[in-house]
């Protein structure tokens, strides 16, 4: 299980380990903005899994040769819109993209989080949007933080933000782990349906919380 991600094991015990996750729209980047500001090691997979697929990004080559220019935009970035119709409808697509993105990801990850170790942040945080789906990461992280609020509340947000309709917002969140199986993983919940007033002042408790871990 640790194994896919065994290149971080030499970090376990030198430093906190700390995951964080929530459904779409949860507020994972406000929390880990939050964090990052009081001093914690933000490594951010979504961050990483946009940028590799930015133009002239790391995995942009075998995206086109697997799929064709069609899936890319105009910028030649990766065209997530059509992307995301694909793999919703064809379960092998989505496989054949992650076995693109995934191992790069993971390079990206493992080098950014040693990075930030050696630069001597008190603890690393791990934003990964699936990681109860991805089973990789239980081993290697000493506290799972999840991001929860009302799922009405996370489909308002994301058909807000991200302008898409409702019905792709829920298809979004069906695709994800449930609710209830995410907060039953959860070591720590930071509620997020109020105020960012209310959201800080919770990550504030969070990051003194996690500096009394040994
Ligand atoms: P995704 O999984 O889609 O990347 P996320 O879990 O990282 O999302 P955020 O990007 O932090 O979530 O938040 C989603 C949207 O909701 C953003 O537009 C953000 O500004 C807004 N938001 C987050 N928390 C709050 C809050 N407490 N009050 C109001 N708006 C919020």
């Amino acid at each position: 299980m640790v194994s896919k991600q065994s290149d971080l094991s030499g970090l376990k015990g030198r430093i906190p380990l700390i995951g964080l996750t929530g459904g779409i729209g949860s507020g994972k980047t406000a929390v880990s903005d939050l964090l990052g500001s009081l001093g914690a090691g933000i490594v951010d997979t979504d961050l990483i899994a946009h940028q590799i697929t930015s133009p002239k990004g790391v995995a942009i080559e075998a995206i086109k040769e697997q799929f064709g220019a069609d899936y890319l935009d105009a910028a030649g970035a990766l065209n997530r819109g059509k992307m995301r119709a694909l793999v919703f409808a064809k379960p092998e697509a989505r496989k054949n993209l992650e076995a693109i993105t995934h191992p790069l990801i993971r390079l990206e990850t493992i080098k950014q989080a040693k990075r930030l170790a050696a630069e001597g942040v008190p603890y690393l945080v791990f934003v990964v949007p699936l990681l109860l789906e991805s089973g990789s990461w239980q081993g290697l992280i000493d506290q799972l933080v999840v991001v929860d609020c009302p799922e009405e509340v996370q489909i308002t947000r994301v058909m807000q933000r991200s302008n898409l309709p409702r019905a792709e917002v829920e298809k979004i969140l069906q695709a994800q782990a449930a609710r209830k199986d995410r907060l039953a993983s959860a070591d720590i919940v930071i509620e997020n349906q109020a105020s960012f007033e209310k959201l800080k002042a919770e990550v504030n408790h969070l990051h003194e919380k996690i500096l009394q871990i040994k």
